[in-house]
């Protein structure tokens, strides 16, 4: 089944709702990094986090970055996302707990630190908001950025779903806002709800985005939006390892290659790797050049 990220207003319009199904999202990265059983199940909850809030970028160049730096077992995680809930990831220590059965979220992530998100829209300054984490849950903790940094009272549960042998059966969330002119009582019904979902972990498994949101909040006045079709995309390239490469300089570049022999590049978020000979290098350097001159003579 292909992900899926599904959203409907209730209440004409007072409150939305988003579900989203990203299993396949959460398995390639898994197989990308390798993941123990428990960094896989904390780890798709942050991605899902990102599907959600990377899906309503419009831009192409629109950034999302997520970090999560805890102190847990498993180390930092990062999320990266463009607009249509295209994201990647990375984790600092994604074999914690190998061998191991899955460990409760809050001890790979940790609850003795911050939930960075970073929105860049092109525009002059990303904007950047910080919150301490409540308690390394990813669902309380998500709640907490949103009603603190944005403002928006948000319900959060997401829920992942592990084969015997360490796949993803199943990884998704549900994400609940109300409008800001969402009266009280509303609110409170939704929160309820929310507070229902219990077994996520098994809901996600047994139901897509829309029969969730069908049967959970079918009778809420819905009406569903557009859909969106996250993936895990790596936005890396080699002209970009190039851009890197001019910055580094032609002295320690040389440096690299006299020691080495090539320089090798290894995309944090996919592990493509990006090798550069001597004459590779030659090569870039002169190009760069040129299009300095090229730019000094206009
Ligand atoms: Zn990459």
């Amino acid at each position: 089944m292909t992900d899926i990220l599904c959203r409907s207003m209730l209440f004409e319009g007072k409150a939305i709702v988003t579900a989203i199904n990203c299993t396949e999202t959460a398995e390639k990265a898994r197989v990308i990094h390798n993941t123990s059983k428990s960094a896989t199940n904390a780890l798709a909850r942050v991605l899902a986090m990102g599907v959600f809030m990377s899906a309503g970028f419009k831009g192409l160049r629109h950034k999302l970055t997520v970090i999560v730096d805890g102190g847990g077992k498993g180390g930092d995680i990062i999320v990266c996302g463009d607009c249509g809930s295209k994201v990647r990831c990375r984790m600092d220590n994604p074999d914690c707990f190998s061998g191991e059965e899955v460990r409760p979220v809050q001890e790979v992530i940790g609850a003795q630190g911050r939930l960075t998100v970073i929105k860049d829209f092109g525009l002059k300054e990303p904007y950047n908001g910080t919150v301490k984490l409540v308690n390394g849950t990813v669902d309380t903790d998500f709640a907490y950025y949103f009603t603190v940094s944005e403002q928006l009272p948000s319900a959060i549960a997401t829920g992942v779903k592990l084969r015997e042998d360490g796949s993803v059966a199943a990884a998704g969330a549900v994400i609940v806002q109300p409008m800001p002119n969402c009266p009280p009582e509303i609110v409170e019904t939704l929160v309820d709800v929310v507070r229902n979902f219990k077994d996520m972990d098994e809901i996600v498994a047994t139901h897509t985005p829309t029969t969730l949101i069908e049967e959970y909040f079918g009778h809420f006045d819905n009406k569903p939006l557009q859909p969106t079709y996250p993936a895990y995309v790596c936005s890396c390239s080699r002209e970009a390892m190039e851009r890197i490469l001019v910055s580094m300089g032609k002295k320690d570049a040389t440096e690299i290659i006299e020691q080495n022999g090539v320089i090798e590049f290894n995309c944090d978020f996919c592990h493509r790797k990006q090798i550069f000979t001597k004459e590779d290098v030659e090569k870039i350097f002169e190009e760069a050049n040129d299009k300095n001159n090229d730019s000094d003579n206009k």
